[in-house]
């Protein structure tokens, strides 16, 4: 039920502070990563507002469905986060399957179906340094109906983006996945500071030894 409205604005600063990785160019996939928490970042789906505050961060919902969502609390919000993370769990089992050329899991198929069936809130195009997002108004405004813009992303990428541009980072120590959207489609790091630097360092490690 919704109660008090609190304002995504006066999000506690630990929350606020909070800067998603969101390289995997598709929103579902930013979800799916969200569970790897290097130092500087939190779980989002610690908290109900560390959820609504990723959700803006990562362009799945405006931010004054945020707040009138922040202003929810009880067993809806905790219903929606068990969602939640049985859905992020489901996704990166999806992606570790498309990223291997396998199957798609019927379960991921299933949890998807569950929470599209939630939609009813209005969709908004947005302009974003260049580009278009689109992001997720809900109509009546309920938790649940937060979930469907991130299974609309994977549905939308499972219908109509080439499968085979979604990649595991080639570290094998890293859990991280991304949609490769570079011209010549030879993307292989999440995120080229960190991984790709990484093993540079290390070829050329190797090759001084030899
Ligand atoms: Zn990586």
């Amino acid at each position: 039920m919704p109660r008090k409205p609190t304002s995504i604005g006066s999000t506690p600063k630990s929350i606020a502070a909070r800067k998603p990785l969101l390289f995997g160019n598709r929103p579902f996939i930013d979800f799916a990563n969200s569970s790897y928490c290097p130092e500087e970042t939190t779980d989002p789906l610690d908290s109900w507002i560390g959820f609504l505050h990723f959700s803006v961060m990562s362009g799945t919902m405006d931010a004054a469905s945020a707040d009138k969502l922040a202003g929810f609390t009880g067993p809806e919000t905790n219903r929606a986060l068990t969602e939640a993370v049985t859905l992020r769990n489901e996704l990166t089992d999806l992606c570790g399957h498309v990223a291997k050329n396998a199957t798609v899991p019927d379960k991921a198929i299933s949890t998807l179906n569950a929470i599209l069936q939630y939609e009813d809130g209005g969709l908004r195009l947005g302009t974003a340094s260049g580009g278009f997002s689109m992001s997720f108004t809900p109509s009546r405004g309920s938790a649940m109906q937060s979930l469907t813009a991130i299974a609309r992303s994977t549905a939308d990428f499972l219908c109509n983006d080439q499968l085979s541009r979604l990649r595991a980072c080639s570290n094998a120590h890293c859990p991280l996945y991304f949609y490769d959207t570079s011209k010549n489609g030879r993307r292989r790091w999440c995120r080229m500071e960190v991984c790709g630097n990484r093993a540079k360092a290390a070829d050329h490690y190797k090759r001084s030894k030899q």
